[in-house]
């Protein structure tokens, strides 16, 4: 007779199947059984009872065929996109964004609410959450059992536990039960975490970290984080705050910066910093609002406002040579409105800067990119940990 723990193994080996082919046609395309049991390693007989089970509950579907030599034509599967729908939630400075996606990411509906400067209250952003879900769910023509979660990115650090936590500095959060909010309006699964983080695993699934299973998505914005992954993971640490990249010391005694510390990385290269040292350096920052005025700087020829950017660029080089050590990855893609404002103009000096920060080994073994989706990318990536429960 088989022991509980055996049974749990074998149902543990068949979850692990059906995750690994799922994976394999999600991020692979269309594939044959055959291709199937070549790219994933499994038996031809665990692929075509796994397939045969996935199909059966129209969780995949065929996709026409391809010739084979000399054989039968050989039937493509992947992922049904209607198969299940998640959402994705941005939460911004000045936006709460909730946009449905069927499961090829494809969006079905997008539902925006304003956020006023300084009016964040946590019970404000989940009446507009679930606002939200409501709306573009009804607009989608999409019934909640149809729906395999929510993803919902916000800034600040959140503490994964039973009920995670969000502490938000910019927004006045401390340690809000975000979950417990949004849990007297919606059954639907919820999944939180960092919108840089978010943003972040949309790079690394379908921009230009695609591919990559050692990578970091360094994100400057008018703050700075960064998403690390290892072998394919998300490295979070203890309870989820790693890659506060943007709050590490490049000089020590130096600019003050948001989080109350001197010299970190943030205070020199998020927009906020940078515009701040051009005011300082005598020069006039062109607009109230960030991206503007951080736009102007770049395209003014001035010597005070070359120099901010030239030390912006070394400081972020810096920063990434900082990573380079640290991480050992294949890929470093340079994300966030700011610091896609940037590195358009100023790539190979970054790259240069990055150099002379590193090692040299693993420099030369490390490519740095821009990002490929744009700023706009937080509530995709939202919809992503959904989907990446799903694909478990
Ligand atoms: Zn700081």
């Amino acid at each position: 007779m088989m022991s509980g723990p055996q049974r749990r193994t074998v149902r543990d080996l068949r979850r692990g199947n059906r995750a690994v082919l799922l994976r394999a046609l999600y991020f692979g395309g269309p594939a044959s059984r055959q291709e199937l049991t070549g790219s994933t390693g499994l038996s031809a007989a665990t692929v075509s009872n796994v397939t045969g089970d996935l199909l059966a509950e129209g969780v995949i579907v065929e996709a026409g065929q391809v010739e084979s030599d000399g054989g039968r034509p050989r039937v493509l599967l992947r992922v049904n996109p209607e198969h299940g729908y998640a959402i994705g939630v941005d939460v911004g400075e000045t936006h709460v964004r909730v946009e449905l996606f069927d499961l090829a990411m494809t969006e079905r509906a997008k539902a925006d609410y304003a956020l006023r400067p300084a009016r964040h209250e946590a019970e404000l952003v989940a009446r507009h959450i679930l606002a939200g879900i409501d709306v573009v769910l009804a607009e989608a023509g999409v019934g909640s059992e149809r729906m395999l979660g929510v993803g919902i990115g916000v800034p600040g650090i959140v503490e994964q536990g039973p009920g995670p936590v969000i502490h938000a500095q910019t927004f006045g959060w401390e340690s809000v039960p975000l979950e417990a909010l949004l849990r007297q309006g919606t059954d639907l699964p919820l999944f939180i975490d960092n919108g840089a983080k978010t943003m972040g695993q949309a790079e690394l699934w379908f921009g230009a970290g695609r591919g990559a299973r050692h990578a970091v998505v360094a994100l400057v914005g008018s703050g700075v984080g960064a998403n690390i992954v290892t072998d394919s993971d998300t490295y979070r640490g203890a309870t989820g705050s790693a890659g506060e990249w943007g709050h590490t010391t490049v000089a020590v005694g130096g600019r003050r910066c948001r989080c109350g510390s001197l010299g970190c990385l943030e205070a020199y290269v998020g927009a906020e910093g940078v515009l701040g040292r051009y005011a300082e350096a005598g020069g006039t920052v062109a607009s109230d609002d960030e991206q503007t005025a951080l736009a102007a700087l770049l395209e003014d020829d001035s010597p005070a406002a070359r120099r901010v950017v030239e030390e912006t660029v070394t400081f972020l080089g810096a920063g990434l040579g900082n990573l380079i050590n640290l991480f050992n990855p294949e890929r470093i893609v340079v994300g966030g409105w700011a610091g896609l404002l940037l590195g358009r103009r100023h790539l190979a000096a970054l790259r240069e800067a990055a150099r002379r920060h590193a090692l040299a080994l693993p420099y030369g073994q490390t490519t740095i990119e821009l990002g490929e989706l744009g700023p706009d990318a937080v509530a995709l990536g939202a919809a992503t940990l959904v989907v990446e429960s799903f694909l478990r």
